[in-house]
């Protein structure tokens, strides 16, 4: 999560567990650096953090990498063997590749890591490997991520929301709106001082585990004549979470000066095991490419999506661009076919449950689309997926279901969730006005009395009818107003002062009675 971002508007709930550890920190060494510091969140904790949004993060930064099983072991193999020598060989580290070609790497508290295909096919040697994994080993190990929870940046705090809120900007596209903004756990920037910990400690690590530190100094070189090319993908990439610096370079070939040189660089094993990720590179490609064609050049995007199924039938995401490509052209019931497709040779991925699910809505199967969204929630919990199941418990007139569904949706701040937001209103607002609008007595300095209305809720309203009531006097009238836009208050006479009650504003009550959603 970006620091300088505005909190979230509304979490699911800080998980007590994490409040229960905040309130039993202390002080402990750190385990890498050894320095004394304020910990609060404990060893179990941190494992535990990192578990539970592990499988999230994976999907909604892209799912796993399926197609190549050997360089997912090889990449576990290289991790594990530095994690031995690493200073916490006992948390349970796991490795994965993520299927997505934007050069990334990243770490979870507690040892969860993952590597992109797309960064794996940038390096040149295991030892360059060993170098990006290192550095996320140390990230994990020094509780870099715990200790900005502890600085008061939530990792944990909704994990659900952010999961939500990472899906919806990485598939605005799915329900055909507007990219959403949000914040994710995979933007996290680490600080300049983590960065530099990380590389330090992380060739130790390299050193120890018999890899050449140099290769450490080659990659940041990379990264920083990378960064000034100002590649979007890079900057998307690596570079937000980890950024590079001609300090992190200098202060590597500082570190590597003393120490043994010469060691294990693997160019030639590490060329062997990317064989499939460089021979599938032009598929891939044809695919990135189509992918940003899609929004403005459907037609151009189908073409691409098929030049990448030519080349490589297995890779599910192909699938799935030919069926949106298909989609936005109109050709639902094509694109519904691909989507199966997809999730046939990947059934792992939320993204294709969700996507045949919006398909098969629109060719009218609401029974096929409601199993789709809720594997696909089960898969990564979306904002999406819960609009659309609220508009089908709508349909199947179950408005309570309906309202669970929209609430959890409304939660994230994309469109998506904003639609929720007002269908949420529209749905529940005749049974709980007060939820949404709010009456307040107010008087003058005449003593004229009023009451001011506020529209607390997303949509606009109209026919509001409110009760002002003066109980000690055995006073009450209903007062009607036209409309108020979201977020607008109005003041409404109650035609009557304070004097002739004989009362102070505090003995008037005010309160909603109705209203309707405008539109
Ligand atoms: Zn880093």
């Amino acid at each position: 999560m970006n620091p300088s971002r505005p909190p979230m508007r509304r979490l699911f709930g800080i998980s007590l567990s994490l409040l229960a550890a905040l309130a039993m920190g202390g002080c402990a060494t750190n385990p890498v650096t050894k320095k004394t510091e304020l910990t609060l969140v404990s060893e179990q904790q941190e494992i535990k953090l990192g578990s539970q949004q592990y499988l999230q993060n994976q999907q909604s930064a892209g799912g796993k990498f399926i197609l190549d099983p050997q360089l997912a072991a090889y990449v576990n193999e290289v991790g594990q063997k530095l994690v031995k020598v690493s200073d916490r060989p006992n948390l349970p580290f796991e490795f994965v590749v993520i299927n997505d070609s934007v050069p990334n790497a990243w770490a979870l508290p507690g040892g969860k890591l993952a590597v992109n295909r797309g960064l794996l096919a940038e390096l040149k040697s295991e030892a360059e490997l060993a170098a990006v994994l290192s550095h996320e080993i140390v990230h994990a190990a020094a509780r870099h991520g715990a200790s900005s929870m502890e600085r008061g940046i939530l990792l944990s705090a909704g994990a659900a929301v952010i999961s939500v809120l990472a899906a919806d900007k990485k598939h605005a596209d799915l329900i055909d709106f507007a990219a959403g903004g949000g914040a994710t756990l995979l933007n996290f920037r680490f600080s300049r001082e983590n960065e530099l910990e990380a590389d330090h400690y992380g060739i130790g690590y390299m050193v120890r585990a018999g890899y050449d530190p140099k290769a450490a100094v080659e990659l940041q070189e990379t990264f920083v004549r990378l960064s000034g090319s100002k590649s979007a993908g890079w900057l998307a990439g690596m570079f937000a979470t980890h950024p590079p610096s001609q300090e992190r370079v200098e202060a590597n070939r500082g570190m590597a000066a003393t120490l043994p040189a010469n060691l294990y660089r693997g160019e030639d094993a590490y060329r062997r095991k990317i064989a499939f990720l460089i021979q599938s590179k032009p598929a891939y490609a044809a695919h990135d490419e189509g992918r940003k064609l899609l929004e403005k050049e459907p037609a151009q995007a189908l073409a691409k999506a098929e030049q990448a199924i030519k080349l490589e039938p297995r890779e599910a995401m192909f699938h799935a661009l030919r069926g949106d490509a298909l989609k936005k052209l109109g050709r639902v019931a094509e694109a519904e076919q691909d989507y199966s497709d997809a999730i046939k040779l990947n059934g792992e991925y939320y993204a294709h449950h969700l996507n045949r699910a919006l398909a098969r809505q629109r060719l009218g199967n609401a029974a096929g689309a409601q199993g789709d969204l809720e594997r696909s929630n089960a898969l990564l919990p979306t904002a999406a997926a819960h609009y659309v199941l609220g508009n089908l418990a709508q349909g199947a007139g179950n408005p309570a279901k309906a309202i669970e569904h929209y609430r959890l949706a409304a939660a994230s701040e994309s469109e998506v969730g904003k639609r929720a937001g007002s269908a949420l209103v529209r749905l529940d607002l005749p049974r709980n006005p007060g939820n949404y609008i709010q009456v307040e007595p107010v008087a003058d300095a005449a003593g004229n009395i009023g009451l001011r209305v506020t529209n607390r809720s997303p949509v606009a309203l109209r026919n509001l009818r409110v009760v002002g009531a003066v109980p000690a006097a055995g006073f009450s009238r209903e007062y009607a107003l036209s409309g108020l836009k979201p977020g607008q208050a109005a003041v409404v006479s109650m035609g009557a002062r304070l004097a002739d009650f004989k009362v102070g504003l505090a003995q008037v009550r005010g309160q909603v009675r109705g209203a309707e959603a405008a539109e």
